[in-house]
C-alpha cells in the first residue's frame, strides 16, 4: 500500500461521509432522526422569534417560539411574568427577533451570551423572562434535531419521575388538616401548609389604617403577631393528627420581620419540615448566616432570584439547603443547568418554583431539568386544568404526586395558537395590591391581585 492509495481511500471515506450527512440532512424528520448523527445535520438559522400570550385561568401566559428557515422545526420556550407581561413581549419583538433573525440556532450557549449582553444593562426580570423564551425554545430544537427529549441531552434519567409538593391551606387547623389529608389520599408525600392567605391575615383584624381613610379601600391587613403564634400550632395539629410520614413544608414568603423569622423557623424545627421557604426578602440575604447558626432547620430560597450575586454566596457558604428559582426569571434552562451544578458541589438540592404563573412549556422545562440533575430535591406542583392540556398538547402528566414528561423529542410539548388566542390577557394590569400592618405601613411583598396556585 502506498501513500497514493491511503490518500485515494481517506478521499473516498470523507466523500461517503459528506453524502450520509446531507442525506442525513435532507431527509431530517425531528420523529425519526437517528441518535448519535446530529453532527451531521446542516446548521439551521432563526428566522422569527415572536411571543405569544394568552390567559386561559385568567393568569397572564407568555410563550416565546423561535421558527427556523427549516420548514416545520420551531422551538417553544416559557417567558412567563405574570405581573408585567407586556413589557416581556415589547422586548421579544423589538429587541430579540432582529437580534437573533439569521443567527445560528445550534448555539445555544453563544446566543445565550450574546443576548444577555446584547442590551448592556441586563439581569432583570423582564429581559431575563424574553431571554428564557429564546433559550428554552432553542433547547426544545436541540431536542427535535437529535431526536431526543430534553432530558437526554442533559445527561439522562436521574429518577423514574418528578417528586411533587402540593399546596395545602384552610383557615383553621382543621381545615389545613383536611387539606393535607386530601393531597395525601391523591398520593402526595410532600405537602406544603398554609394557614388561610401569606401570613395568615384572615386572623388580624385591628386594620386601624382603614379606619383612618389611610391606602385605598382594597388594601389588605396583616400583622405578623397571630402568624406566628398560630402557625406552629398548625404544625403541632397536623404531626398530631396525621402523624410524622408525610413531609410538611411552609412558605414564610417574606411576610415578617427577619428576626421574627428566625423566631419562627426555631419554633417549627421541632416538627421536622421538609423545609421552610423564603424566611427572608431577598433584600436581607445577610440574615442566612445568622439563621444558620441557630437551627438546623431545613431552608429553601431563591424565587425572586434573577442573577448570581443573589444565589452565589448564599450556596457557596452553605446557608441554605434548596435553591428554587423560577427558570425564565433567570434567564432559562442554560443558567439554570449551570445553577444546579454549582448547587450539587455544596450539597444543595433544586425546588424550582413551579406556580401558577409558570407556563406548561416553563413547567416541561422545569422536568426535564428535576429528571436530569442527581441533587434534586422536590419540585413545586403545577395543576393543569383541561383548558391548559387542550391549549398545550403534551403538557406534563401528574400521576399519584409524580411529574412526567412527554417522550417526544425536544420538550415534547407544543401550543396551538388559535385556542390560545381564544383567552386574551385580562383587562386588571396584574399587579400585586399592598398589604399593610395595622398603623398602615407597607408589608413586603404585596399580595397577589387574583391569588391562583401562586408558590
Ligand atoms: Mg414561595
Amino acid at each position: 500500500m502506498n501513500l497514493n492509495s491511503i490518500s485515494r481511500r481517506r478521499m473516498l471515506a470523507s466523500t461517503i461521509a459528506g453524502g450520509m450527512g446531507a442525506t442525513i440532512g435532507a431527509k431530517f424528520s425531528p420523529a425519526q432522526s437517528p441518535i448519535g448523527r446530529n453532527q451531521s445535520l446542516p446548521q439551521v438559522k432563526i428566522r422569527k422569534v415572536r411571543a405569544i400570550t394568552t390567559a386561559p385561568d385568567g393568569i397572564r401566559l407568555v410563550v416565546v417560539k423561535v421558527e427556523t428557515d427549516e420548514p416545520g422545526l420551531y422551538g417553544l420556550g416559557c417567558a412567563t411574568y405574570n405581573q408585567r407581561p407586556l413589557p416581556v413581549v415589547e422586548a421579544v419583538h423589538s429587541y430579540l427577533d432582529p437580534f437573533c433573525k439569521g443567527r445560528s440556532a445550534d448555539d445555544i450557549e453563544d446566543m445565550w451570551q450574546t443576548a444577555y449582553t446584547s442590551s448592556y444593562w441586563r439581569n432583570g426580570p423582564v429581559l431575563n423572562n424574553a431571554l428564557s423564551g429564546l433559550d428554552m425554545a432553542l433547547w426544545d430544537i436541540k431536542g427535535k434535531r437529535a431526536g431526543m427529549p430534553v432530558y437526554q441531552l442533559l445527561g439522562g434519567k436521574c429518577r423514574f419521575a418528578v417528586d411533587l409538593y402540593a399546596h395545602a391551606g384552610g383557615r383553621d387547623a382543621k381545615e389545613v388538616e383536611d387539606s393535607v389529608r386530601s393531597y395525601v389520599e391523591r398520593g402526595y408525600r410532600h405537602v406544603r401548609i398554609q394557614l388561610g392567605g401569606y401570613g395568615a391575615s384572615h386572623l388580624s383584624n385591628k386594620a386601624d389604617f382603614k379606619e383612618s381613610g389611610f391606602g385605598a379601600g382594597t388594601d389588605e391587613h396583616m400583622d405578623s403577631g397571630p402568624y406566628l403564634r398560630t402557625m406552629p400550632k398548625i404544625f403541632e395539629h397536623v404531626r398530631k393528627t396525621l402523624g410524622d410520614e408525610v413531609e410538611l413544608l411552609h412558605d414564610v414568603h417574606e411576610r415578617v420581620n427577619p428576626i421574627e423569622a428566625i423566631g419562627l423557623v426555631k419554633e417549627l424545627e421541632k416538627y421536622k419540615p421538609f423545609f421552610i421557604e423564603d424566611p427572608f426578602a431577598p433584600e436581607q440575604n445577610g440574615y442566612f448566616k445568622i439563621l444558620r447558626q441557630q437551627s438546623s432547620c431545613p431552608i429553601a430560597m431563591g424565587e425572586l432570584f434573577n442573577n448570581p450575586h443573589e444565589w452565589v454566596d448564599l450556596i457557596t457558604n452553605r446557608y441554605i439547603d434548596f435553591i428554587r428559582v423560577h427558570l425564565s426569571q433567570i434567564g432559562g434552562l442554560t443558567p439554570a443547568r449551570k445553577l444546579a451544578t454549582l448547587c450539587e458541589h455544596f450539597a444543595v438540592r433544586t425546588a424550582w418554583h413551579g406556580p401558577g404563573d409558570v407556563s406548561p412549556v416553563g413547567h416541561a422545562c422545569n422536568a426535564h431539568l428535576d429528571l436530569a440533575v442527581h441533587n434534586f430535591g422536590i419540585q413545586e406542583g403545577p395543576r393543569f386544568g383541561e383548558r391548559l392540556q387542550e391549549i398545550f398538547p403534551g403538557c406534563p402528566e401528574i400521576k399519584n404526586g409524580y411529574m412526567h414528561v412527554s417522550d417526544r423529542p425536544g420538550l415534547g410539548i407544543d401550543l396551538n395558537e388559535s385556542l390560545a388566542a381564544k383567552y386574551p390577557l385580562p383587562e386588571h394590569p396584574g399587579y400585586w395590591s399592598p398589604v399593610r400592618r395595622r398603623d398602615g405601613t407597607a408589608v413586603r411583598p404585596y399580595s397577589q391581585y387574583r391569588s391562583t396556585n401562586v408558590g
